[in-house]
């Protein structure tokens, strides 16, 4: 799925499910694994109870491969999430594609939260137009100097280091189900930045699709500090 103006999203695999947790869970009290589900009230029943204990080990044995593009101030975000498993196009082998994030719309400080910003149409002192042709300007000048250095024969790992933030990568992102909800709970949160917000939202509808149950229990209950509201709908 597409998301921002040219990144994309897109579950490439994906193992487990909510069986799998309660498969997981029902084996502390020796249970067949083909007499694992005891129908849906009770397995519903037992993934709450797991997530309102924090009792979170069983959501691991649930496994999403995502394929990602995102601009790379996004990306570096991303990256702090160190539970999960990473691999990115290499801008030291291949020349980069002048495939930049363009935001249509200024946002400016929040007034509450030093990190935030906020939209705010109809400003007299914040010109979208002006700023957007500023940040698209910036980016052709950056990718004209990046073609330069190569032309004169720099190698594309230092040539690379003109290109801005809004450029656009590439990477694969291996995560269980647990460490999913981590990331999902600090970033589809109001004070994560706009931007990746929006990518943890949409792999939050994923989340939802393959794991209804357990999605379910995360916005009752929460996963961790994280108290579930209705913080982190689209
Ligand atoms: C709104 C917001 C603002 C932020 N601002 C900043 C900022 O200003 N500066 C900045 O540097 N970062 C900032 N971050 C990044 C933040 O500090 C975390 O690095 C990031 O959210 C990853 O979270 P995590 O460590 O829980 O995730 P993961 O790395 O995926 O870890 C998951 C969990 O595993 C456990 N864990 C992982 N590694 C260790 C370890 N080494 N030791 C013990 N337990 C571990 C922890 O329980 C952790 O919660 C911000 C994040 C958010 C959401």
């Amino acid at each position: 799925m597409q998301v921002l103006d040219k990144g994309e999203l897109r579950l490439m695999d994906f193992m487990g499910g909510d069986m799998s947790v309660i498969r997981a869970a029902r084996v502390s009290n020796d249970e067949n694994p083909e007499d694992a589900s005891k129908g849906r009230e009770k397995d519903k029943k037992l993934i709450n109870y797991l997530m309102k204990h924090q009792h979170h080990t069983p959501f691991e044995h649930t496994v999403f491969q995502f394929y990602i593009q995102a601009p790379l101030f996004v990306v570096r975000e991303w990256h702090r999430h160190r539970m999960a498993s990473y691999n990115e196009v290499s801008g030291r082998y291949v020349n980069l594609a002048p495939i930049f994030y363009f935001p249509d719309r200024i946002r400016v400080p929040a007034d509450t939260n030093k990190q935030g910003s906020v939209f705010r149409p109809g400003n007299p002192n914040v010109d979208d137009q002006h700023f957007s042709g500023l940040v698209q300007e910036a980016s052709a000048d950056a990718f004209r100097r990046y073609e330069e250095l190569i032309s004169i024969g720099a190698a594309k790992e230092l040539a690379r280091i003109v290109l801005p933030l809004n450029l656009y990568t590439r990477f694969y992102m291996t995560v269980n189900a647990r460490a999913l909800m981590n990331f999902l709970s600090l970033r589809s949160a109001d004070d994560a930045q706009w931007e990746i917000r929006q990518y943890s939202l949409a792999m939050q509808g994923i989340f939802a699709e393959k794991m209804p149950m357990t999605y379910e229990a995360y916005e009752e209950f929460g996963y961790g500090n994280y108290k579930g509201s209705n913080q982190g709908k689209a």
